[in-house]
């Protein structure tokens, strides 16, 4: 046999013991018969050689690719075996171990009442949407019609952020309702929206107040959109969070951006209308639940509607304050303490 072509196929079996992988397999495949491999060299080179040498080269080409073919697949069948034997040891289940048990959390009742409520009105045909927490002075205020006087406005009820530019007035949004005016400006009516998110107040912590809580905005905006409207809605929605037998009352009230507004209060769950005594409603008999009322044309008018075509009404409603009435929880702070013995009560 030609002396190049004899080490190739000699030294070959020592390569291919030391292969490991399919990968390196692949490699030194290619070395011993691939475009480089000296068989390829001596190949190309045949045509060059006097015609009585190449009979014999080519025999030996011959021979030696089937040799190193033979060698190739066979060390591929042993490399698969051991891969295969190596992962099942690797992957050898001990039966008599015990379970490995990995604790899985739930969400926070905070974001199940959200959810919850959210989903209510996505029946009805409204969609969610989500605004900043850092708002300007504009939408925060302005814009809701709530005039630079506003006590609301003050340092003591607001969290502003001072980036040294009072112009722009940056500030923590003390409601979810400047969403409402995001949303006029970005879509004609009719408007059908209903907005969760954290709100901020300068309040100080205890029982029933927290810096931070949550509240789901509401709004609808179409033609001819009326109080009973508001009032078919909303019983609805207590209805579908409290129950069946829910009954709904509407109180006078006053907020800026809305004309008129109320308050909505719902017949206690727990004693289904004052019992002296009741825990959860203080034998009032009725619980507070949100706020609402009837678009304010000048908020229209800040966001370029046309109060004389267009009527709608809004609502806003704390989240604690809905997971507190139905759960009877009497502290808020038990929604940020952390407690696992609190927090493994709502699963
Ligand atoms: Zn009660």
């Amino acid at each position: 046999m030609n002396p190049q072509l004899a080490e190739v196929v000699e030294a070959a079996p020592g390569k291919l013991a030391a292969v490991q992988s399919l990968e390196e397999l692949d490699r030194v495949e290619a070395e011993l018969l691939g475009r480089r491999s000296v068989l390829a060299q001596l190949q190309k080179a045949i045509g060059s050689l006097p015609p009585e040498e190449r009979p014999a080269l080519g025999r030996d080409l011959q021979q030696a690719r089937a040799t190193l073919v033979e060698l190739v697949e066979t060390r591929r069948r042993a490399l698969e075996r051991e891969i295969a034997d190596r992962v099942a040891t690797a992957d050898r289940v001990d039966v008599t171990l015990d379970a490995f048990r990995l604790p899985l959390g739930s969400r926070h009742l905070i974001y199940q009442t959200i959810e919850e409520v959210c989903e209510i009105f996505v029946s009805l045909g409204y969609v969610v949407a989500e605004g900043p927490e850092a708002e300007i002075a504009w939408y925060n205020f302005d814009a809701l019609n709530t005039p630079p006087t506003h006590p609301a406005r003050a340092e003591t009820d607001t969290l502003y952020i001072d980036f040294g530019d009072p112009a722009t007035e940056p500030l923590l949004r003390t409601h979810t309702s400047p969403m409402q005016i995001r949303w006029m400006e970005a879509h004609r009516p009719p408007v059908a929206v209903v907005v969760p998110g954290k709100v901020y107040r300068a309040d100080t912590i205890d029982a029933s107040h927290l810096p931070v809580f949550h509240q789901v905005e509401g709004l609808m905006v179409g033609e001819d959109v009326r109080f009973s409207d508001l009032k078919g809605t909303l019983a609805h929605f207590a209805r579908s969070f409290f129950g069946p037998q829910t009954q709904v009352r509407f109180r006078p009230s006053f907020f800026p951006f809305t004309e008129p507004s109320a308050e909505l209060d719902v017949s206690c769950f727990a004693c289904r209308g004052g019992e002296p005594g009741c825990r959860v409603c203080g034998g009032e008999g009725w619980l507070e639940l949100l706020g609402c009322g009837m678009v304010d044309p000048n908020v229209f008018d800040a966001v370029g509607y046309d109060p004389k075509s267009v009527t709608g009404f809004a609502f806003g409603m704390g989240v604690e304050r809905l997971a507190m009435v139905r759960h009877s929880i009497d502290d808020i702070r038990l929604f940020v303490d952390n407690d696992l013995r609190f927090l493994r009560q709502f699963p």
